[in-house]
């Protein structure tokens, strides 16, 4: 049995209802090898033809319908939830909730947070569908929580991008339900509260002070580094969630100002191997995925930084008011 709810039926009335003919199907990597049996089921059991994205796919700013449209009538997109784009193939996001069990992780941390009442509680998409049964075993033993909610994502939902729930929730303490660092680390630096992640999937409690003191010591190293610098390169993704084409002819003004050369680059993932023919170029600025930057970082021979990072070496921001780069409603929309 997968571990994920794939919702199979859903997908098949909505493909029956639309009588769709050329289905594409999109998959985050974790879940890739779910593909060949979905698209089997959704061959016996309806008229449609199945294509397979064989790209990698790492959120809902990336649905492939710019290179699906004119192939498939419907895209079902798995893993995530919609972003508030315009999707220009229609598309069906089915959430892919995970069957782990949450509870028995519960019981330990209740432990852990009896110092503090008031608690926010925050997650990823995988298990969105558990908040409120969490929410309420948490106030059945004496907590007072709080679900955060912003425009571009559901209650108690973050995005590697956006932490908008979280912003000014008063509360004492967080708790993250999911796994990986990324989520939980952009909780602490945008909350400065508090911050204990459960992983479900390993059952580990841990609180983040430690790792974000890491993580700031790195950044810190190759803000440093950049500050010697002269020509830079500004990275923009063509993916549609991801592109800040204005932000990035912005971030090539303000390095001109200061008498820097600046070039942009268009691809549509980044990655170390598309940056290698332009080594000539000392320090780059990641437009794109707002995780590139911070989770990648060790895989690059050159600083990559965020765009607030830039802002630090250019001394138009406080080390003190160090903050992540998010992907903000309105610059989903601009171009
Ligand atoms: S921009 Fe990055 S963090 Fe945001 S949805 Fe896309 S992959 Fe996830």
């Amino acid at each position: 049995m997968s571990m994920y709810d794939m919702d199979l039926d859903k997908v098949i009335r909505k493909i029956n209802s639309k009588n769709a003919k050329t289905v594409g199907l999109q998959f985050p990597e974790g879940l890739k090898m779910q593909a060949v049996k979905i698209a089997k089921a959704i061959e016996d059991e309806t008229e449609a033809t199945v294509i397979i994205s064989g790209d990698p796919c790492f959120g809902a700013c990336d649905v492939s319908d710019w290179k699906m449209k004119g192939s498939v009538d419907l895209i079902v997109h798995y893993g995530h939830t919609p972003l508030p784009l315009k999707y220009e193939v229609p598309t069906l996001f089915i959430e892919a909730f995970s069957q782990i069990d949450v509870k028995k992780d519960l019981k330990k941390c209740l432990e852990e947070i009896k110092d503090y009442s008031r608690v926010g509680l925050v997650t990823t998409t995988q298990h969105l569908h558990l908040l409120n049964e969490i929410k309420d075993y948490l106030e059945d033993n004496g907590k007072e929580v709080i679900l955060g909610s912003s425009a571009s994502t559901r209650k108690g939902q973050v995005l590697g991008c956006n932490f908008s729930s979280i912003k000014d929730l008063d509360v004492e303490i967080i708790l993250f339900i999911g796994s990986g660092n990324f989520h939980p680390l952009g909780i602490k630096l945008f909350s400065n509260v508090d911050v204990l992640a459960i992983d479900p999937y390993n059952s580990e409690i841990r609180k983040m002070d430690e790792y974000a003191d890491r993580i700031l010591r790195i950044r810190f190293a190759r803000i440093t580094k950049a500050k010697t610098a002269r020509k830079w390169g500004i990275i923009v993704s063509s993916k549609e969630g991801q592109y800040r084409m204005t932000l990035a002819k912005e971030l090539k003004k303000i390095l001109e100002e200061h008498n820097m050369e600046a070039y942009i680059i268009l691809a549509d993932n980044i990655n170390p191997d598309i940056l290698l023919p332009y080594m000539e170029l000392d320090a780059f600025v990641v437009s794109a995925c707002p995780r590139i930057a911070i989770d990648d970082s060790q895989m690059y021979k050159k600083p990559l930084l965020t765009p607030q990072e830039l802002e630090i070496v250019l001394d138009k921001r406080k080390w003190e008011n160090y903050q992540l780069d998010e992907i903000l409603f309105h610059e989903r929309y601009q171009k």
